[in-house]
């Protein structure tokens, strides 16, 4: 086989891409073991598809499964194994077996016309509509899973290049059916009429790899957020995260002078669950108030957890009175519930302190005064609901 120059530097170009990034993924799975079941996926994609341009290039006047259906197989199997591995960075839900079911029908399809160039539009086609539904798929789970993490707009920046690459799949479907004069294209690598496609091939290696990079480091960032963020048993917000909000939501009252209040909650003799239950009946006392606390509250409120079991709630746009409705909810709701711990049933009771924004208080001044108010509720008898003075 006579191998056109450019075309063989462009091959020889795509499997150096795929190559490096299957090694580079390959160390980010195993010594630097960062999202190693992904990066895994990752690095096998690559050189699976790798391995279907190599087989692909090889293309010739003979009949050969191994060099149109392998080849095609290979890489669609690929493009797989980046959906699995984007399930696995997200840790979204798996969908091995519709996934393999797709891959079964379009080989299906494949095996129906003979491996060779009199079969190549209807082959160009298939692999193309495969392909386009993979990489839709893979987009959808790439959007809800960042938009999870860092909101819609960062999301629907992130899956452009997967759109692109839907598009693009669906374009090479409609000049494989309407353009028959623009498909010798599509029939072997090593052809010079070939030079288009494996620039798109070129461009699909990099593009790839560079979004999964990309939703890698979208993991890492809301990781590494989540863990300075965010208390480790009760997933609320820590007392760092408190701090941020709560000179937000002051700047906001400097500028708009729309009041905020705030409630602090000590769980009354949280100690004796402790000494009686152990520390992880204590461990789901907390996390059974902080689930509670969380039902009643609205989704721009914040609720944080202040101390070992002293929890915080954050309430925007809230004047006093509308605090005291929150406080009592918060109350009402430990009353109602209770949770099971090896067959006994335990109440959690809480004394509640809250205090509203006014002229020339600092938020810690404010935090103080709910402090106080609270130990002065526990010095009344306990759960109850006190006001700062
Ligand atoms: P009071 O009604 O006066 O608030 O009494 P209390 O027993 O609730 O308060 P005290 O400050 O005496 O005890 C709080 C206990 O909370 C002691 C500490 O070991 C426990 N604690 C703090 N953090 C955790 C935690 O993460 N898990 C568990 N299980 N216990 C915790
Ligand atoms: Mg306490
Ligand atoms: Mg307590």
């Amino acid at each position: 086989m006579i191998f056109d120059p450019q075309a063989l530097l462009l091959i020889k170009f795509i499997c150096l891409l795929a190559s490096t990034a299957a090694v580079a993924w390959g160390l980010i799975a195993k010594p630097l073991q960062i999202a190693t079941q992904a990066s895994m996926r990752f690095s096998l994609a690559n050189l699976f598809v790798l391995l279907g341009i190599i087989l692909n290039s090889q293309r010739s006047e003979a009949s050969s499964y191994l060099f149109w259906f392998c080849s095609d197989m290979a890489i669609l199997f690929g493009f797989i194994l980046l959906r699995w591995g984007t399930k696995a960075l997200f840790r979204l839900s798996p969908s091995v077996k519709s996934d393999l079911f797709l891959l079964a029908i379009t080989a299906s399809v494949m095996l129906s016309v003979p491996p060779n160039f009199s079969s190549e539009r209807t082959l160009a086609v298939v692999f193309s509509a495969c392909a386009a539904l993979i990489f839709t798929m893979l987009t959808r789970d790439n959007y809800q899973a960042i938009k999870r993490d860092t909101g819609n707009r960062v999301a629907i920046a992130m899956v452009m290049p997967l759109v692109a690459m839907v598009g693009i799949f669906i374009i090479r479907i409609f000049i494989a059916l309407l353009s028959p004069e623009e498909s010798p294209m599509f029939i072997a690598m090593h052809t010079h009429e070939a030079i288009p496609v494996l620039w798109f091939y070129v461009f699909l290696t990099l593009l790839i790899n560079i979004v999964m990079i990309g939703n890698a480091m979208t993991r890492l960032v809301s990781k590494i957020r989540m863990l300075a963020e965010r208390d480790q048993l009760t997933g609320l917000w820590n007392r760092r995260a408190m701090h941020k909000f709560l000179n937000n939501i002051h700047q906001r009252w400097l500028r708009d002078n729309v009041p905020y209040s705030m409630i602090l909650l000590d769980l009354d003799h949280f100690k004796e669950i402790n000494d009686q239950y152990g520390h992880d009946a204590g461990d789901l006392a907390l996390l059974t108030a902080a689930r509670l606390f969380g039902s009643v509250l609205r989704e721009n409120d914040a609720l944080c957890r202040h101390g070992g079991e002293e929890f915080l709630v954050i309430l925007p746009a809230t004047d006093a009175p509308a605090a005291r409705a929150v406080a009592e909810k918060l109350h009402q709701v430990l009353k109602d519930n209770s949770f099971i711990w090896q067959g006994v049933t335990i109440k959690i009771h809480a004394s509640l302190g809250y205090a509203t924004i006014y002229q020339g208080c600092q938020p810690d001044k404010l935090l103080i005064q709910a402090d106080q108010a609270m130990y002065r509720a526990k010095s009344e008898g306990r759960d109850r609901i006190c006001q700062a003075c």
